[in-house]
């Protein structure tokens, strides 16, 4: 299975080519997910890095960018190849979407909500215990929403926020799923939501409450709720900091009606997988690894004099800088090291260190990605950070990965920390 990049890029053949953040020899990698990941790099860097400026500038949607993800096969990445998809496990994807993200974190970013509709629904949702009826009907519908996405370029979005404890994880979500005769009638209102306007689909976390029921976590319903169906309206502004190019607007759900089909995953199987598959949680992450590399690449082009629209002076022979570059290199390797592991042993029923270093590959990326960008401003200096460069940017869009629910930074200290002390029902008490 090949990414078709090079059919349309007429760039390509001008530009020397990066090398891959994760050498596919070095990092054992098989010549299939080299081939998707090199597709995705090629994409990233001969045509999203020359448009990530104007997304960024005008907190417009890259839709130009999802449309070569679609014509490139990019758009199904972890679609299984029965239904049309390029079949990729989870460590490819994030190998893939780190490429991206060091070219434009909008676009990765978004691209995560997207293909975690298919991610979560595939490959990850076949590790999940269901009985072999529901397991039919789970495969059944999938396959309606893969088919919309391969033949189609139907974009789904993953909206959960809602400002209150549940994205953290903490109560059910206050979106609520009343079901009736063939589906759902669903209300509620969505923060943040990446692609707002712009998805076809909004993959929706809501609980399911029949009448005079209570709410619980248990009864999470993840809904492909359709951004044309009667009773959704995105409302409000969006011009934030950084990864301005996700276009993150406020959704409302007024007696919207959705039919069984939208289910991307049965009953149960939502609060199964946020137990057992901890690492769904991680994903957020690869945008952020590639915002690291592509902050240090800065950095050494810049000192020597390589930065396109930039003088062609050297800084390279100073002591200083060479001291920087080298701090930079260690925080780079020591971030891809943990990363790579982390996103390598993704599975069903991780063991404890497993979920424990999940948490600090995700701290590591999110803090340091902007931390190296941090260094990459105050080593390159004023010249480096006029918005005609593209290292102010990496700069805001980093500093945005450490709030990302559930996984914040300040929220995986907490995690680490209790986790570390505290065995599973262990009190003080
Ligand atoms: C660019 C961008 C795109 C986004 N896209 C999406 C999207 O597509 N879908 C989506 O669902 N969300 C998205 N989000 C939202 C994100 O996941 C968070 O929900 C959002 O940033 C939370 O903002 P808040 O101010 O409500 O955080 P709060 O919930 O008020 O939390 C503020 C901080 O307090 C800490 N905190 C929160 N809960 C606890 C707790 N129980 N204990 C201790 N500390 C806690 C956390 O560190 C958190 O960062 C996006 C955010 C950004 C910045």
């Amino acid at each position: 299975m090949t990414v078709q990049v090079g059919k349309t890029t007429a760039t390509m053949g001008k530009i020397a080519l990066d090398a891959p953040i994760f050498d596919p020899p070095a990092f054992r990698l098989t010549n299939e997910q080299a081939a998707i990941i090199t597709g995705a790099r090629e994409l990233g860097q001969t045509v999203f890095a020359s448009r990530a400026a104007a997304y960024d500038r005008d907190a417009t949607f890259p839709t130009e960018n999802y449309k070569d993800l679609h014509r490139t096969g990019l758009l199904g990445i972890s679609i299984p190849k029965k239904h049309g998809g390029l079949g990729a496990d989870y460590q490819t994807y994030a190998l893939a979407a780190a490429e991206i993200g060091r070219y434009c974190g909008a676009t990765a970013l978004t691209w995560n909500m997207h293909v975690c509709s298919t991610l979560w629904s595939g490959p990850l949702a076949d590790d999940l215990d269901m009985d072999a009826s529901v397991r039919a009907e789970h495969e059944r519908r999938r396959a309606i929403h893969y088919k919309r996405i391969v033949d189609d370029g139907a974009i789904y979005s993953q909206p959960f926020s809602e400002g209150g404890a549940a994205a953290a994880g903490g109560v059910a979500f206050g979106t609520e799923a009343k079901p009736v005769n063939g589906g759902w009638i669903v209300n509620g209102k969505k923060i943040f939501a990446s692609l707002s306007g712009h998805a076809d689909y909004y993959g929706v976390l809501c609980t399911e409450i029949a009448e005079g029921q209570a709410a619980s976590r248990r009864n999470t319903l993840y809904l492909a709720i359709p951004a044309k169906a009667s009773g959704v309206s995105v409302v409000g502004d969006w011009d934030p900091l950084g990864m301005r190019g996700t276009v993150s607007r406020t959704l409302l759900f007024k007696d919207a009606f959705v039919e069984e089909d939208a289910a991307l995953m049965p009953r149960g199987v939502y609060f199964q997988a946020a137990l057992r598959w901890p690492h769904m949680f991680l994903t957020l992450s690869p945008t952020y690894m590639g915002l690291a590399q592509a902050a240090y690449d800065f950095t050494v082009r810049y000192l020597r004099g390589e930065v396109p629209g930039t003088p062609p002076v050297k800084r390279r022979m100073y002591p200083t800088k060479q001291i920087a570059v080298a701090q930079m290199q260690i925080k780079l390797e020591q971030i891809k090291t943990i990363w790579f592991q982390a996103v390598s042993e993704a599975r069903a029923n991780p063991s404890k260190e497993q979920v424990l270093r999940a948490y600090a590959a995700q701290y590591s990326v999110m803090e340091g990605a902007n931390e190296l960008a941090a260094l990459a401003i105050r080593t390159c200096g004023g010249q480096a950070m006029l918005k005609s460069l593209p290292l102010e940017r990496i700069y805001r869009d980093s500093r945005c990965g450490s709030l990302m629910l559930p996984w914040t930074a300040e929220l995986c200290l907490d995690r680490i920390g209790r986790e570390a002390l505290y065995e599973a029902g262990e009190t003080d008490d």
